[in-house]
């Protein structure tokens, strides 16, 4: 860390600084210029709080050099991290695509859904049991029976299931029906209890990017869930909140490249939730794929007109089918895959 002391600091005040970095174990060195003072700290600067230094007398300012996000971050990890899910791996050369509905609602349409992930050769498949509605008055989520209803239609199809943990008092149920991909959505991202959690637990994590939280918040929420060892975490990115009103939310591409460059663990992109609308999906696909990224959580519902949930923004199977036809041709220009 640099602390930059300002034009008034006495030796006093470089004092201070220096024995507030020993107390936390590190080595401070003064640099003085003809103008300003600068104290360099070497160790684990992890332990040293700027805003605390910040508020020091004599100090102008107190920089960072390493990332917090320590375990996440590409600086500790340069190599890509492959997630596997029940061998499907997703990250590195490897695109993992996953679609199926919004939401459970019965167990017929798990099980054409699940028929029309495969028939478009997709290996993995979502569906949410548990929903985030923004009114109380929609439609909740089948609850545990959408549990049973989704493991039942993964089992009998062997397409491994991804679904959103809301409540942390939810998690044994999850880990007794045997989640293949735990989603923890947008408006969980920052529900630090619910990520400490989900980072005790041997199962991989979709962590989505809260609607108005920045990169930084976001690799640092997914610090919360690796510090706990669970170090299988898969980004998705689902738009933003913006000005704009003629979609649902804003698909940030440019999080793409700029969270690759960060984080070794991959990175994927959720077309639905970020248009909003079953139009958009494809185009939003074929970019985030073009812009490097893993994967796509893909909404696709067996008959669109008549989901619970979602119903503007769901894909046919038979659009999937084509979507999967144009992401393998924009993969193979990029000398990737989309795996098996
Ligand atoms: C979902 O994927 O079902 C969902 C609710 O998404 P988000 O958390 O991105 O709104
Ligand atoms: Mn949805």
């Amino acid at each position: 860390m640099i602390i930059v002391m300002n034009n008034s600091a006495t030796e006093e005040h470089i004092e201070n600084v220096l024995n507030k970095i020993k107390e936390k174990g590190l080595e401070g060195t003064v640099s003085k210029g003809t103008e300003k003072t600068v104290i360099g700290a070497v160790g684990d600067e992890r332990l040293l709080d700027p805003e605390l230094l910040q508020s020091l007398p004599g100090v102008e300012q107190a920089l960072s050099i390493v990332k917090p996000y320590k375990i996440v971050g590409r600086e500790w990890h340069p190599k890509d991290t492959v997630v596997d899910v029940k061998g499907h791996l997703i990250g590195g050369n490897h695109i993992q695509i996953i679609s199926g509905p919004c939401s459970v609602e019965t167990p017929e349409q798990m099980r054409k859904s699940a028929d029309g992930v495969k028939a478009a050769g997709v290996k993995l498949m979502r569906g949410g049991a548990f929903k985030p509605r923004s009114s109380p008055y929609s439609f909740q989520g089948a609850g545990m029976d959408g549990l049973d209803m989704f493991r039942k239609a993964a089992n009998d199809s062997g397409l491994p299931m991804v679904t959103e943990l809301l409540d942390v008092r939810h998690l044994d149920a999850f880990l007794e029906k045997k989640v293949d991909v735990i989603q923890i959505g947008t408006r969980n991202m920052q529900n630090f209890e619910l990520l400490k959690e989900v980072g005790k637990v041997n199962v991989p994590v979709i962590l989505k990017r809260g609607m108005s939280a920045t990169i930084s918040e976001w690799l640092m929420a997914a610090e919360y869930i690796a510090i706990g060892g669970n170090h299988n975490i898969i980004f998705c990115e689902r738009g933003i909140r913006t000005f704009e009103t003629a979609y649902r939310n804003v698909l940030d591409v440019t999080a793409i490249p700029v969270l690759k460059k960060e984080t070794h663990l991959p990175v994927i992109v959720d077309p639905s939730h970020a248009g909003g609308k079953a139009f958009m999906v494809s185009a939003l696909s074929r970019a985030a794929i073009a812009a490097g990224a893993d994967g796509l959580l893909v909404e696709m519902h067996p008959n669109p007109c008549e989901a619970w949930c979602d119903a503007d923004q769901a894909i046919t199977p038979e659009e999937l089918k084509s979507l999967m036809k144009e992401l393998t041709a924009i993969a193979k220009v990029l000398g990737r895959s989309i795996s098996e």
